[in-house]
């Protein structure tokens, strides 16, 4: 079931409300930009936690700004109009939040400017993106998108293509997920996930220049590791054959949240099993999302359901 209302055209409506015309830009030529946040229910205070919206939020007008778009809102009004539209839909459970900004015009012609923009934000109860505790992945034929061909580092709607083609080709094929790699053969990212690998005590993730989305999630974990747990990480190229050598792995992204990967291309990861410090930043991790971390009580934002 999806929420009963929208943020559209500047105002909240039933979502029904909240339609486009088949001949708008951004349907035609993927000329869109969106975010993923997620929002908390901590049972124990009846209360319901967005997870670091404004962070999303300044990613989301740093994408506008990549496809020319601008708009009025700072990351604080869409803040702001997320809990009211979050306080309207009155759920009590976890829920996934899309904003999506939209070049509006009913035109033909491939271009970014002289175009109009819209922004929307949509909502709905959302649970497990990938359903097992622990996922099995391949190895893509798919490569990334370069970052002079469409950047990763903007969330780019008709770039998900991308991620699409890799996603369906690993389900396809029986497994969970795809890493893609770069056109120089690094390990980039999940099809919508950072990676991270573990060896030898140590957290290591790929560059913000190897084609990823400049996860919020990714950075997160990164800190938290530093400051809770006391490992460090190193951000640095990662090989293909690295991921046969690790001794833990993980996705993390708003969607997936954090998941263990136990096999890579057939092979075990470590032992086979959910490693350790893989266990650990699980653990850490839904406590500090769901507000039960009082350090990281700043990166919620509550919405106070009647
Ligand atoms: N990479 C890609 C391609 C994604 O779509 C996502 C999901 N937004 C991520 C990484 C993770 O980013 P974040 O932690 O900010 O959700």
């Amino acid at each position: 079931m999806s929420g009963r209302y929208a943020f559209f055209k500047g105002r909240i409506v039933p979502i029904e409300e909240a339609v486009i015309s088949v001949r708008t830009h951004a349907f035609n030529y993927g000329t869109g930009v969106f975010e993923g946040i997620r929002a908390y229910w901590n049972e124990e205070e009846q209360q319901l936690f967005i997870f670091r919206p404004r962070e999303h939020y300044e990613r989301l007008l740093a994408s506008a700004r990549m496809l020319l778009m601008s708009f009025p809102y700072t990351p604080d009004d869409l803040t702001r109009i997320t809990v009211e539209l979050l306080q309207k839909e009155g759920y009590r459970e976890d829920v996934y939040i899309r904003p999506i900004a939209y070049k509006a015009d009913e035109v033909i012609g491939v271009r970014l400017h002289n175009l109009k923009e819209e922004l929307t934000i949509w909502t709905t109860p959302f649970g497990h993106y990938i359903e097992r505790e622990a996922a099995h992945v391949m190895v893509s034929s798919w490569r990334r998108i370069n970052d002079n061909a469409i950047p990763a580092r903007s969330k780019i709607t008709g770039a998900y293509v991308n991620s699409a083609l890799a996603k369906s080709e690993a389900m396809l094929n029986g497994f969970d997920e795809a890493i893609v790699l770069t056109e120089d053969g690094h390990v980039a990212e999940g099809s919508a996930e950072n990676l991270f690998i573990i060896r030898n005590g140590v957290l290591i993730t790929p560059p913000v220049t190897d084609e990823i989305l400049e996860g919020i999630t990714r950075r997160t974990l990164i800190e938290l590791a530093h400051n809770e747990l006391g490992i460090p990480t190193v951000e640095r190229h990662i090989d293909r054959t690295e991921l046969y050598y690790a001794d833990e792995m993980f996705l993390c992204g708003t969607g997936v949240q954090l998941v263990p990967v136990v096999s890579v291309d057939r092979r075990p990861v470590g032992n086979g099993e959910i490693g350790p410090i893989t266990r650990r930043l699980h653990d850490l991790y839904f406590d500090v999302v769901r507000g039960k971390v009082p350090k990281y009580r700043g990166w919620c934002v509550p919405v106070y359901v009647p």
